[in-house]
C-alpha cells in the first residue's frame, strides 16, 4: 500500500476507520462538507476548471474531488487509506463524473507523471504527514508550469489551538476528538517558504472563519486558524 516513508500509519488508520461516515453531511466529516463550497469558491476565483486535468492529493472519501469533477474537471484523487479510496470510488459511481481514484503517494505519482496536471489541490492533509515539505515538492513536480496549486491547512498559532483543537474537537463537537495535533500545524510563512523552494509562487491567501452563533463558515483575511493558499507554478 505505502510507497513512501512520508506517511504516518496511525493517521491513515484514524481516517480510514471513519470511512463509512465520510459522506454523511452530519457525520464525522460534517465540517469538510460545510467548508467545501468555500474551498470551491476560492479555487474558481483563480483557475478555470472545465476541461482541466486536476489532481486532488489526500482526497479522503472524495468531497472536494467530486465537486471539482462536477465543475468540469478531469479529476484524479489519491489517498493512502485504501478504505477511503474504496468509499470515494463507490460514491462516484452514482454520478457520471470524469473522476478516478488511486491509492498511492504523491511522491510516487510525481515520479510517474511529472508536469501532467493543470491544477493540484491538497486540502487538510499537510498537517497529517511527517514531512509536509516533501508533499509540497512533489505537488510542484506534478503541476505544469503556469498551473495552479491550492493548499489548505491549520496555522501553528495559539488561536488555532484554542479554536481548531479545543473548541472544534471538545466544545462544539465539529470534528472527531484527536483529529489534530497542534505541533503539526503549519505557519503560512513555512508553507510559502517550502513552496518558493519548489518554484511555486504565492498568489493569494484567505482565512476560513467560523461563527458559532450562525454556524456559518466564511472566507476573509484572518489566516490565524484555518487558511487556503493559491500558488502558481513558475519556472520552465
Ligand atoms: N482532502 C480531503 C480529506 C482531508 S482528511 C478533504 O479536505 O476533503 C486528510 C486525508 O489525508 C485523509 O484522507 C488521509 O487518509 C490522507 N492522508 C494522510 N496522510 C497521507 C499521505 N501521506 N498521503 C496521502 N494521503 C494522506
Amino acid at each position: 500500500m505505502i510507497a513512501t516513508e512520508n506517511v504516518n500509519p496511525a493517521e491513515i488508520h484514524k481516517f480510514g476507520s471513519l470511512a463509512d461516515s465520510w459522506w454523511n453531511p452530519n457525520g464525522a466529516f460534517k465540517t469538510l462538507h460545510a467548508v467545501n463550497p468555500l474551498r470551491m469558491q476560492f479555487i474558481r476565483a483563480h483557475a478555470s476548471l472545465p476541461g482541466c486535468r486536476i489532481l486532488d492529493v489526500g482526497c479522503g472519501g472524495g468531497i472536494l474531488s467530486e465537486a471539482l469533477a462536477e465543475a468540469g474537471g478531469e479529476v484524479l484523487g489519491i489517498d493512502l487509506a485504501p478504505e477511503l479510496v474504496a468509499v470515494a470510488t463507490r460514491h462516484a459511481e452514482a454520478g457520471n463524473l470524469n473522476l478516478r481514484y488511486r491509492s498511492l503517494s504523491v511522491e510516487a505519482l510525481a515520479d510517474e507523471v511529472p508536469g501532467q496536471f493543470d491544477v493540484v489541490t491538497c486540502m487538510e492533509m499537510l498537517e497529517h504527514v511527517p514531512r509536509p515539505e516533501s508533499v509540497v515538492n512533489a505537488v510542484a513536480r506534478l503541476v505544469r508550469p503556469g498551473g495552479w496549486v491550492f493548499f489548505s491547512t491549520l496555522n501553528r498559532h495559539p488561536r488555532a489551538w484554542l479554536l481548531a483543537v479545543v473548541a472544534a474537537e471538545y466544545v462544539l463537537n465539529m470534528i472527531p476528538k484527536g483529529t489534530h495535533d497542534y505541533n503539526t500545524f503549519i505557519r503560512p510563512s513555512e508553507l510559502t517558504a517550502w513552496a518558493r523552494t519548489a518554484d511555486l509562487t504565492l498568489r493569494d491567501m484567505a482565512g476560513v472563519s467560523y461563527n458559532p452563533l450562525t454556524r456559518q463558515f466564511s472566507l476573509g483575511g484572518d489566516t490565524g486558524v484555518n487558511y487556503l493558499a493559491a500558488f502558481m507554478r513558475t519556472g520552465d
